[in-house]
């Protein structure tokens, strides 16, 4: 930025904010001046509502196509507009960094706000980093179990990086998506990072089938799909040298190639199928595509990844990043369980392959709090990697609420308990209720120790949907109590936020 512009925004920022004070009751988001024409466009806040504000330079009349209402602050008149579906769009229409681009291959962090307040904070932990921010991102399932749309999802992202004037480009994740129709909702709310989960189509019971089992299998894979044929594909496989450039060479037996290939093959031409359907039918849409394989079953072994990579690379499918199943516990909420050391040695073989088929990064799912793993990939400094976090920020809030608001967090612990043996099952945790004192009996001033006992954050993790959806009659005003404390105590929330994600993002340094 010149100096002049330095000037300029400062006396921009003056103006507006003389403005906003004459205004009751009303406070700046000083990041949030933006020129628009001869209109300076801010959000303000009044009491827990944020405002989109049009401010009119000189006297003029605000014109502007956003919806709002004119209000008479002195001798101006200004546009107060509500943060509505309409109002983003125009607002997208208008400012480009607003927008989700391509991240590419390069470090980014995945932030998943499902209450969408958290952003700004998330935002103002990613500044400096050298990371770059993906900030709508849900799956279908998050989506569901929290009664939101991915429009609603996308524009909470739009106005938190308005409102922080962070213009150095955010992702947007739609994460884990199984269909095309998942892909059709995901393009039209603009989302740029397409996570493909073709976990349906894995197939587990590869080890216990006999070689007349697996070779059957083998040749009843969809081979015009895979552009391919059995016996050309194991030929090749056969004297192919699976060497990498790292100097690692990948060993593999005739039996671990048909395995690999029956446990993966229709993984594979199911990515290919998606890949053709976002290529064919969205051809201007900004696409970057991630494969997930880590809900399998077992981890990921390195010939398996170098299958799926390499028959990808010749299919021409481009990932921007792939999420192995790696060795260990990749529990929700909490830190890594498992060897480190194996960890680390896998992980750089993995990056061995990621480097042979075009660099693209590793991404690591329920990313949340594993905070030994960061150690660990940040002191490698190899390859670029993704970081996928999601429970981890609404966990953050609820130690926000376990402050300022004691009597609704004791409900919520005493709900997420109560749900627990439904809500653990689609989970990967091993949390243990009788571990967790009785909310009732503990002190006002401990309940925020909650939030630090590995046995409570599974617990309050995986109840979020129950939590928020609305779907129980004891808990429908939870989600409206919890969002009209998070925003009366708005700079605790992105303080503890902070403070959180400091801790995720500095092994990175
Ligand atoms: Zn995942």
């Amino acid at each position: 930025m010149s100096k002049h512009e330095q000037l300029m925004n400062q006396s921009l920022r003056a103006n507006a904010l003389n403005t906003v004070r004459q205004m009751e009751g009303f406070s700046l988001y000083e990041d949030s001046v933006h020129e628009d024409g001869s209109n300076l466009l801010c959000i303000a806040k009044k009491g827990n509502d944020k405002y989109l504000m049009v401010l009119p330079r000189e006297g003029k009349e605000p014109e502007s196509d956003f919806d709002g209402e004119v209000v008479q602050v002195g001798k101006n008149a200004v546009l107060k507009c509500e943060l509505t579906h309409e109002n983003a769009n125009f607002l997208r229409s208008k400012f480009d960094f607003t927008n989700a681009v391509r991240i590419g291959k390069m470090d980014s962090y995945g932030f998943g706000d499902r209450l969408g307040n958290a952003s700004p904070a998330h935002l103002r932990a990613v500044r400096g980093t050298g990371f770059k921010p993906v900030l709508a991102q849900q799956s279908i399932r998050e989506l569901e179990r929290t009664n939101r749309t991915p429009e609603e999802v996308m524009d909470a992202a739009s106005w938190a990086v308005f409102q922080e004037g962070y213009h150095l480009g955010f992702g947007a994740d739609g994460d884990h998506l199984k269909t095309t129709d998942d892909i059709d909702v995901m393009v039209k709310a603009g989302y740029t990072m397409f996570t493909i989960d073709p976990s349906d189509f894995v197939v587990n019971e590869v080890k216990t089938m006999d070689s007349e089992k697996l070779k059957t299998d083998f040749e009843k894979l969809p081979w015009n799909k895979l552009e391919d044929k059995p016996e050309a594909f194991l030929k090749r496989l056969k004297t192919e040298e699976v060497q990498l450039r790292s100097g690692l060479s990948i060993s593999v037996s005739e039996n671990e190639i048909l395995q690999g290939m029956v446990k993966y093959g229709r993984v594979i031409a199911h990515t290919k199928q998606m890949a053709n359907y976002l290529a064919d039918k969205y051809p201007d849409h900004p696409v970057e595509l991630e494969l997930s394989v880590d809900e399998t079953e077992a981890p990921t072994t390195l010939f398996e990844h170098y299958l799926v990579a390499s028959e990808l690379d010749r299919l021409g499918v481009e990932l921007v990043s792939l999420a192995p199943r790696f060795c260990g516990d990749f529990e929700k909420g909490i830190d890594f369980k498992g060897d480190l050391e194996q960890f680390r040695k896998e992980y750089v073989e993995h990056l061995a392959i990621a480097d042979t088929f075009g660099g693209y990064k590793l991404s690591i799912h329920s990313g949340s709090d594993k905070f030994s793993v960061y150690e660990v990939v940040g002191a490698l400094d190899l390859g670029a990697v993704h970081i996928k976090t999601a429970g981890t920020s609404y966990l953050e809030a609820l130690r926000t609420i376990a402050v300022c608001k004691p009597d609704l967090f004791r409900d919520v612990m005493s709900f997420s308990i109560k749900r627990f043996n439904e809500d653990k099952k689609t989970y990967h945790i091993s949390a243990d209720i009788s571990q967790i004192e009785d909310p009732a009996k503990v002190d006002e001033d401990e309940l925020p120790e909650y939030l630090d006992d590995n046995h409570a954050r599974q617990v309050l993790h995986v109840a979020y949907g129950s939590v928020l959806s609305g779907e129980f009659p004891e808990a429908r005003n939870f989600k409206n109590q919890l969002m009209t404390a998070l925003e009366e105590h708005e700079d605790l929330h992105y303080k503890n936020l902070l403070e959180h994600f400091d801790k995720h993002l500095r092994p990175f340094e």
